[in-house]
């Protein structure tokens, strides 16, 4: 397929506004594409060349290079482009509309195939070393050459990361069910492939060139990350146990890492919940596995935890995410050391054990660990009496932990992949206070300070993030909770993703001082959630305006271990505000 055809779909998509019309738009796409076209496509589209845990070298191009690339393909002045960058507030349409007038850069202008774009860029990706930016830049400039200013405008956005479609990995999976399956009937068990194997592309693949019975019997392989469970909140233990089908395996909730371990013998590969390895983070972990996990080959899951060297007592979250680094790790092992939780498996020798019921995978996960007080399960009680629940709760606070997940037992009780479902329900004690919990909301932009906050960031303006459409809307202006020492962290941390305009995907009435993009996750607490004129999230779902959250506070935990598109959703947010509506009305 010629990129000039994918550049047309995405001209089309993008300018189509309703969700089912894009994905429709797309999936006619994937079904004029090759099997063999199929993974690059969808690799261009979600704008990353190869999953995160495969730890390949990715695009990152950053505006001030996509500037000069824009300036030599088009032969004008880098001053010139940053002038129509500040016009435009988009790279792509700049690159378009300096490039029109530019006439043909190439001779012998060759027809450039989405192959010839894919592998491109992979070779721009790849270059490192001394003169590697020169290089991308040349490589690039001679990409575009062959190129009408429509595809540039595209192949800009994509190495940019600001390719706004409004599709998702979401919309992906549904316009794949449409294009090969002509409905959306089997859409689940490509999610749930999806979830098992992590990678869009190699879904599309398996679908285009084996059909749904290949993509039904897609297993979890040792290596892999799987996209992990995650848990629904409540706050009253007797709803939790109804909830949960009458009776819960009650554990510990930990405040640590998660962590998804992957045994092979002797290797032991650890990742995080957005699927990045980060077996270097923790090389006390990895030997831990090696000598008391008793299994040969196998796939578990838990939570690290920071302890206090001297006494063994658990210390908080922030102490742990000083292992965050990739070097002087040995130091840091004896300054925060960790030991770890695990609550559960889903391989073992061989055979998949995710479909087992919760209390089997429980029976297996014991069988599995020399327990000691390095290395664990997590402490948790199969009860059906909320008093019980409670006490159980109690006696985890008092020993300095968050406080229980409760999960069902009965024979549905799988692991779900991916989901956070009625299957797991944590109970933390914020919500036993009464207070809103906290949320995880991405940052996109920031008012200057004054006073004493001249020279960082006054306010910041944060958003939750929308999958339906794949965009960030806004909910709050957040001005309070920050130390000094926080104020200077979010300087130094978002001061890289800076840019000329609010990113595209960014929805935002309120006009921030400086934009960033939307990478950095933050723990946001709020007194409530209430509707708001001002703010984008849940417009079009909630009547009268959006969702806004109300004295918003920074909790100091930057939420490293997720991916923007793990921060709170819109339709979490939703549940939040209804539930909220519902109790009020009870008292
Ligand atoms: P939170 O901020 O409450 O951790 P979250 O959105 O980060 O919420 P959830 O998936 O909703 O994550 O909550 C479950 C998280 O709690 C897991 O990701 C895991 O890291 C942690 N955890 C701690 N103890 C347990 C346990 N016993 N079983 C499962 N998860 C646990």
């Amino acid at each position: 397929m010629l990129y000039e055809r994918l550049a047309q779909a995405y001209e089309e998509i993008e300018s189509t506004s309703g969700s089912l019309e894009k994905t429709k738009l797309f999936s006619e796409l994937l079904n004029e594409s090759n099997p063999e076209e199929i993974g690059y496509i969808i690799a261009l589209t979600i704008g990353r060349l190869h999953p995160d845990w495969m730890e390949l070298p990715e695009l990152g191009i950053a505006e001030k290079v996509a500037i000069q690339v824009v300036s030599s393909a088009g032969s004008v002045s880098e001053s010139s482009v940053i002038e129509v960058l500040r016009f435009t507030g988009d790279i792509g349409l700049t690159a378009e509309s300096l490039l029109k007038g530019r006439g043909q850069m190439s001779l012998f202008p060759e027809e450039v195939s989405v192959i010839d774009v894919f592998n491109t860029l992979d070779d721009v990706s790849n270059a490192s070393g001394s003169g590697s930016s020169r290089e991308k830049i040349s490589k690039l400039v001679g990409l575009i050459a062959n190129t009408t200013p429509i595809e540039a405008k595209f192949i800009l956005r994509t190495i940019t990361g600001t390719l706004r479609l409004g599709l998702g990995s979401m919309g992906i999976l549904d316009a794949l069910s449409l294009a090969f399956l002509g409905n959306r009937e089997s859409r689940s068990d490509i999610e749930k492939a999806f979830n098992v194997c992590s990678d869009l592309s190699q879904v599309a693949v398996i679908l285009a060139s084996e059909g749904i019975e290949a993509i039904r019997s897609i297993k979890a392989v040792v290596g892999t990350p799987i996209r992990m469970m995650a848990a629904k909140k409540l706050s009253n233990s007797t709803e939790i146990l109804e909830k949960a089908g009458g009776t819960a395996l009650v554990e510990y909730k930990y405040d640590g890492e998660r962590v998804q371990v992957h045994k092979n013998g002797d290797k032991v590969t650890l990742f995080s919940r957005r699927q990045e390895v980060i077996t270097y983070q923790y090389p006390d972990v990895v030997e831990y596995v090696q000598n008391f996990v008793k299994a040969d080959i196998c796939i578990l899951e838990g939570e690290c935890i920071a302890v206090d060297p001297e006494t063994g007592r658990i210390r908080p979250f922030q102490e742990l995410m000083r292992r965050r680094r990739k070097t002087g790790i040995e130091a840091m092992q004896e300054e925060v050391p960790v030991i770890v939780r695990f609550f559960d498996i889903l391989h073992l020798d061989g055979r998949d054990v995710s479909n087992e019921p919760m209390l089997k995978r429980r029976e297996l996960l014991e069988s599995v660990i020399e327990t000691s007080e390095k290395i664990a399960p997590t402490i948790g009680e199969v009860t059906n009496d909320p008093d019980r629940l409670d006490e159980i709760f109690a006696a985890s606070l008092e020993t300095g932990h968050e406080g229980v997940i409760a999960k069902a037992v009965h024979n549905e009780s799988t692991y779900q992949a991916g989901s956070r479902s009625w299957l797991w329900i944590k109970l933390k004690a914020s919500y036993k206070e009464g207070l809103t919990d906290s949320v995880d909301l991405v940052v996109v932009g920031a008012m200057y300070g004054r006073g004493k906050r001249t020279g960082v960031y006054g306010t910041i303006l944060a958003s939750a993030y929308d999958p339906v459409n794949d965009t960030f809307p806004t909910v709050c202006k957040i001005g309070t909770g920050f130390t000094d020492e926080a104020l200077n962290e979010f300087k130094e941390r978002l001061e890289g993703f800076q840019l000329e305009k609010m990113n595209p995907k960014v929805q935002s009435d309120v006009k921030a001082d400086v934009w960033f993009e939307p990478i950095v996750v933050i723990e946001v607490l709020g007194d409530e959630i209430t509707v708001s004129p001002v703010h984008h999230a849940g417009r079009g779902v909630i009547e009268d305006g959006g969702l806004a959250i109300r004295f918003p506070r920074f909790t100091g935990r930057w939420r490293d271990d997720k991916d923007p598109t793990q921060a709170t959703t819109v339709s979490d947010l939703v549940d939040l505000f209804n539930n909220q509506t519902i109790r009020s009305q009870d008292t």
